[in-house]
């Protein structure tokens, strides 16, 4: 069942968000301010995130831009004013859609169903492949450690998806670039070491005491799966 996230500090919106999307069989997480998103999202298991523009700590932009660095998650913005709305039209800022208040639900729900239909290429267990503790989702970019989702960036789903190929291989840098970055513009193999610790933070708070990525000193890096 996909997990939406709403983030709003407007009780009655929320509440008839949260509504809305538990009638059409989604399940609906709430929280009231804008920091509160991203230490969320890295617990796991949210596919779309629906941010008001004007929360009370930070806008909701801000909580995009910020997002938008570890995690590749559909956001829809909910606008108020029209200048919020210029702003989200002029502006580059990793959202996938808005609505602007007031909004009708049936809008709203539609606009979830869309967007996730276009992330999420098959729900439930249909794509999934077992390898030891880990399940990946190739097509639909989905990772489960422990049986719990990860939320990864493009990067860090691509890293893991490689050393998965091959449990207990070695892969050098320059191979990891070769098959994650390809010839992307952003290189040099610092940018693997920095999404692997990344990574590496993020099995952890599934597995505090595992640590599956082992580093080879001068030579790559591993991956153990697990019985
Ligand atoms: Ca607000």
């Amino acid at each position: 069942m996909p997990t939406i996230l709403i983030a709003e500090d407007e009780a009655a919106i929320a509440d008839t968000v949260v509504y809305a999307l538990r009638a059409e069989g989604y399940a609906a997480e709430h929280v009231l301010l804008g920091g509160q998103v991203l230490p969320r999202l890295r617990a796991g298991g949210i596919d779309l995130v629906i941010l008001d523009v004007g929360l009370p700590d930070c806008s909701g932009f801000d909580v995009c831009r910020q997002l938008r660095v570890e995690s590749e998650v559909p956001v829809l913005f909910l606008t108020a004013r029209d200048g919020e709305l210029d702003r989200v039209l002029g502006l580059e800022l990793g959202g996938d859609d808005y609505l602007a208040k007031p909004f009708s639900l049936r809008e709203l729900v539609a606009r979830v169903r869309a967007r996730l239909r276009r992330h999420i290429v098959a729900d439930g267990h249909v794509g999934w492949k077992k390898r030891g503790d880990f399940e990946l989702d190739a097509a639909g970019y989905r990772a489960r450690f422990h049986g719990t989702q990860l939320d990864l960036t493009r990067y860090e789903f691509g890293l893991l998806e490689a050393l998965l190929a091959r449990p207990g291989a070695v892969f050098d840098r320059a191979r990891l670039m070769d098959r994650v970055w390809g010839d992307a513009l952003e290189s040099g193999e610092r940018t693997v070491d920095t999404h692997v610790k990344t990574l590496r933070a993020k099995l952890r708070v599934i597995a505090p005491g595992e640590d599956p990525i082992r580093t080879m000193r001068g030579l790559g890096y591993a991956l153990h799966a697990g019985e």
